[in-house]
């Protein structure tokens, strides 16, 4: 007979069907008459219920091996369950248990565990409620996103993950070598020499797929990256990550109006799937992580977003009633604490703030007529602050290469870049999102290293 899943289970199933499941068991309890026995697939935030009769074939045995944790197929047939809060169960006749737990040792057992323990067992971790429910979040926001580009025409583009480009500004890059680090070659001026290493020249994990995005843009006019990206910042920060995934739309033939739109559409439609593609989890996070999420959720979906000129935002800034740990002023990079200022407190809806002074922001952005301010744009959001950035890029050759400079930068390296507006130049602009920073988001998470399976961080690379 077909394994049927859980969650197809508990939302078609019907009394006197013939179900055989397959999953792992997060409790069992004795009572006189019978055991019940909760079986979860990962399929969905609900166990399934499995009744086992004392007239089942081995029946003491099994009540031995079925601890928490315990891999089992049972085959049963399903019957209307009498219990409150669940519409059917299934009454085992067959139990297989492919792998025991041993309740001395599992360290999952049935309490709450804090989310610092939970990640010194990176490899269980998944099998309780909240991270089931949040890589079941995270797969529904990353279909959500493919589905929005792909309904809109957009191609998806594969860029590289190592790069030979350490200009692509975004932030500390890891160095990928094939050297043999303990027999280094130098040159005569006792620098590494590069030359004999795998790629003959150094070579790094990119931070962004941008500028190879824009590549393809110049092609396909408008199309995105899904992919993970490096940063070697070493901040113990809870919206930081050494490896995190990159959400980047590019788009020829448009400017930063249109970019905003899409972002603000973008996020509408995430937000929009996941509610009906999960309701159980968004209500599970809702009850138990942050209740404020489904609000939030219902705000993004219905409210405009806010749109202000960096130049205001300091303003609102400097006349805010609070002392802010860093003083905004205008020149200086907002700080998260701004960032959730305008977002949570003042705005109380996501904040699209554009037009930052040049100084702070990438060569790549176009700059504005007053020569002062480019157009860029930074998507707040209430709670986590910055969740994307973005900006319309600068197509104009001389002004580029002239940014390029400004910023200490070698234009020749950035040949092939430069060639973009050479020929056949457009107004371009998109952005990039941070997929676990969207993750937090929507459920809530206060830390970005629950909503990756495997987070990478300083020191933490155990899983
Ligand atoms: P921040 O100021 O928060 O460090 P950033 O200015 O470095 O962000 P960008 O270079 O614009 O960010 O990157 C685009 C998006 O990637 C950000 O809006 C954010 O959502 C996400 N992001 C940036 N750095 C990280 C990181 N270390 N871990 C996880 N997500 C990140
Ligand atoms: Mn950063």
């Amino acid at each position: 007979m077909v394994t049927r899943r859980i969650a197809e289970i508990l939302r078609n199933g019907q009394p006197d069907e013939p179900a055989t499941i397959q999953g792992w068991v997060r409790t069992k309890r004795e009572l006189k008459e019978f055991t019940f026995v909760e079986v979860n697939d990962g399929s969905s935030m609900a166990n399934l219920q499995v009744v086992l009769n004392p007239d089942l074939p081995a029946y003491e045995e099994y009540l031995k091996k079925l601890n928490t944790g315990a891999s089992v197929e049972v085959i049963g047939s399903l019957v209307a369950s009498p219990a409150k809060g669940q519409r059917i169960e299934l009454t085992a006749s067959e139990i297989k248990v492919y792998g025991e737990a041993d309740p001395e040792t599992y360290p999952l057992q049935k309490k709450r565990h804090s989310f610092e323990f939970l990640r010194t067992i990176g490899h269980l971790r998944a099998r309780t409620n909240t991270l089931g429910a949040v890589f079941r979040v995270r797969n529904a926001c990353a279909t959500a996103i493919h589905e929005f580009f792909q309904e809109r025409g957009f191609l998806w583009v594969h860029t590289p993950i190592i790069t030979g480009s350490d200009c692509e500004g975004a932030g500390e890059m890891f160095s990928v070598t094939g050297l043999n680090l303990k027999q280094i070659p130098r040159t005569d001026q006792q620098e590494v020499d590069y030359s004999q290493d795998f790629f003959g020249k150094p070579a790094y994990l990119t931070v962004s797929g941008q500028l190879e995005a824009e590549v393809m843009a110049m092609a396909f006019s408008d199309v995105y990256t899904f992919g993970p990206t490096f940063r070697a910042e070493n901040s113990n920060t809870s919206r930081h990550l050494a490896e995190f995934w990159m959400v980047e739309p590019e788009m020829a033939f448009c400017d930063l109006e249109g970019n905003m739109d899409l972002a603000e559409a973008f996020l509408k439609h995430i937000f929009k799937s996941v509610l009906e593609n999960c309701p159980e989890d968004m209500e599970f996070f809702n009850q138990r992580i942050d209740n404020s999420v489904l609000a939030t959720a219902d705000n993004i979906i219905n409210n405009q977003f806010e749109r202000i000129t960096y130049t205001d935002a300091i303003a609102l800034l400097e006349k805010a009633d609070r002392q802010f740990e860093y003083p905004a002023t205008w020149g200086v990079d907002l700080q998260s604490e701004h960032e959730r200022y305008l977002a949570e407190e003042l705005f109380k809806k996501p904040t699209i703030v554009t037009d930052y002074p040049v100084g702070i922001k990438a060569f790549y952005m176009r700059l504005n007529d007053d020569e002062k301010t480019v157009r860029a744009m930074d998507v707040l959001a209430p709670k986590i602050g910055e969740i994307i950035g973005g900006s319309q890029r600068e197509e104009r050759l001389d002004i580029l290469e002239r940014r390029i400079q400004a910023q200490g930068m070698n234009p020749e390296e950035l040949w092939w870049y430069l060639d973009l507006r050479r020929y056949g130049t457009v107004p371009h602009a998109g952005f990039g999102l941070g997929f676990e920073r969207l993750v937090q988001f929507m459920t809530g998470m206060g830390n970005i290293r629950d909503v990756i399976p495997f987070p990478r961080a300083p020191l933490s690379i155990e899983f």
